[in-house]
C-alpha cells in the first residue's frame, strides 16, 4: 500500500477542473491498475442528510461524476459500479433516494449509468475488532471489492475532523449508529470502534473533496469554506493526517486518528516528505479553519485533559469535573421547528417534543451531539456549562 498522499489542485467545481485534477490522482495511485470490466466497485460519498452541494455537507456531484469517469477509463463497467451510503437519520429508501436527489449525486449517477444504492438491504459481517466483533452494514459496502471512499473534509463537534476514515460510519445503516454511540459513549473506545470498521474494510483509496469544506460547528451546522484542493491516498489515516494539519487540529485529538497511531496504522503526526503531486497546493489556509466550538480553547469538551496526566486515584473525580465542565447541546426555541429528527436520531432517547420544542434530559445525555448533526434548522447550540454554576 502506498503511504502517499497525493495532492491537485481543483478552485472550483467544473467538469473541467474536477476531471483531470481526479484523473492524475488516479493516475498517481497505485491500486487502480486492479480496475478492471469485473471489479464490484462501490463509491462511499458523504451524503449526511438531506442538503443541496452549496451547502458543503455532502459530497459534491462533480467529484462523483470525475471519479465514476476515472473508473470507466479503467474500463470499469457501469453496471459494476454502485454508489451508497446511509444517512444519519432512519435508513429507508424513500429518504435515501431524496437525498440522492437533493445533493445532485442522483443526476450524475443516472448520466452515467450507475447505481445509486436505496434498496436499504444489510449484511451482518463478524469482525475480530478491538471494540466491534460484528458490524451491520449496507449489502453492496460488504459485496464489494474495491472501495472507493470520497469523503468531504469538514470539521466535526465530535470526532474534531471528519474525512476518510469517518466517512466510512457510513456504511452502517441509518439508527444502527445511534446505537454505536449508545454502546461506546467514551470516545476512545468510539474511535476504536471506527477504526475496527477500516480494518473490517480496508478501503483500496480514499480522495477527499476539499474544494469546498466546512468549517465551525459541523459536520451540518458549520460555514462553507473553500479551500481548493483534492487530497488522495491508499492510506487513510495518513490522508487524515494531512487533512487535520490543513485546519489546524492535533490529530491526536481526533479519538480514530489516536485510535489508529495505537495500532500503528499511523504517525502521530502529518509528515510533509509524505505529499505527492501537487505539493505547492498544500499550504495552510489563511486565516486559519475555524474549528468546533467544542474543540475550541484547547479542549475538545470532554475528555482531553484526563489519561496520564493525573493519578490513576483521582482519574474518576479529574473525568466527573470534566463531564460536567464539557459542552452540551441546547435547544434555541425559537429556531426549533418540532420536526423530532432529534429526537429520533438520539441514542439515549433523551429527547422529548413538547408543544412542538424539542427538549433535552440531560443526565442521560453522552454528548454524542448527533442531535446537532442531524437537526436542519440549526436549533441546537453547543454550550459549555459555567462550573460554578454547577
Ligand atoms: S431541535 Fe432541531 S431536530 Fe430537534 S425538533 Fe427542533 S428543529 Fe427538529
Ligand atoms: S441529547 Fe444529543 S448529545 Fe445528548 S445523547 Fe442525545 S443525541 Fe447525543
Amino acid at each position: 500500500m502506498s503511504k502517499t498522499v497525493f495532492v491537485q489542485r481543483a478552485d472550483r467545481y467544473d467538469p473541467e477542473v474536477c476531471g483531470p485534477a481526479v484523473e492524475a490522482l488516479f493516475a498517481a495511485l497505485p491500486c487502480t491498475a486492479e480496475i478492471g470490466p469485473e471489479t464490484k466497485i462501490l463509491l462511499k460519498p458523504n451524503l449526511l442528510t438531506r442538503a443541496v452541494p452549496e451547502q458543503a455537507v455532502t459530497t459534491h456531484p462533480e467529484i462523483l461524476r470525475a471519479v465514476i469517469q476515472a473508473c470507466k477509463r479503467r474500463g470499469a463497467k457501469p453496471e459494476n459500479i454502485t454508489v451508497a451510503d446511509s444517512a444519519g437519520g432512519v435508513y429507508t429508501p424513500a429518504v435515501m433516494q431524496a437525498i440522492y436527489r437533493t445533493s445532485g449525486l442522483a443526476e450524475v449517477c443516472a448520466a452515467e449509468g450507475v447505481l445509486a444504492y436505496s434498496a436499504c438491504e444489510t449484511v451482518e459481517v463478524d469482525t475480530a475488532g478491538q471494540a466491534a466483533q460484528q458490524f451491520e452494514l449496507l449489502r453492496p459496502v460488504a459485496e464489494a471489492d474495491f472501495i472507493i471512499d470520497l469523503p468531504k473534509l469538514k470539521t466535526h463537534v465530535m470526532t474534531g475532523l471528519t474525512a476518510a476514515c469517518k466517512n466510512l460510519f457510513g456504511t452502517i445503516p441509518g439508527l444502527k449508529k445511534a446505537e454505536w454511540h449508545m454502546r461506546f459513549p467514551d470516545r476512545e473506545r468510539f474511535g476504536e470502534m471506527l477504526i475496527d470498521l477500516l480494518e473490517l474494510l480496508r478501503p483500496k483509496m480514499a480522495i477527499l473533496d476539499g474544494v469546498m469544506g466546512m468549517e465551525g460547528n459541523g459536520p451540518s451546522g458549520g460555514q462553507p469554506r473553500a479551500l481548493g484542493l483534492l487530497l488522495a491516498s491508499e492510506d487513510l489515516p495518513g490522508l487524515d493526517l494531512a487533512a487535520a494539519y490543513l485546519i489546524g487540529l492535533d490529530p491526536m485529538r481526533a479519538p480514530y486518528l489516536a485510535a489508529a497511531h495505537r495500532r500503528g496504522l499511523c504517525e502521530e503526526r502529518f509528515d510533509p516528505a509524505c505529499l505527492g503531486g501537487d505539493k505547492e497546493a498544500f499550504r495552510l489556509p489563511e486565516p486559519a479553519w475555524k474549528l468546533p466550538d467544542s474543540y475550541a480553547d484547547g479542549g475538545e469538551g470532554s475528555t482531553d485533559f484526563a489519561d496520564t496526566r493525573f493519578p490513576a486515584a483521582i482519574q474518576p473525580a479529574i473525568r466527573a469535573l470534566e463531564r460536567s465542565m464539557a459542552p452540551r447541546p441546547v435547544i434555541q426555541k425559537d429556531k426549533c421547528i418540532g420536526c423530532g429528527k432529534c429526537a429520533e436520531i438520539c441514542p439515549q432517547h433523551t429527547i422529548r417534543i413538547v408543544d412542538k420544542k424539542a427538549r433535552i434530559r440531560y443526565g442521560d445525555c453522552i454528548r454524542c451531539f448527533c442531535c446537532h448533526e442531524m437537526c436542519p434548522a440549526k436549533a441546537i447550540e453547543l454550550r459549555k456549562k459555567k462550573i460554578f454554576s454547577l
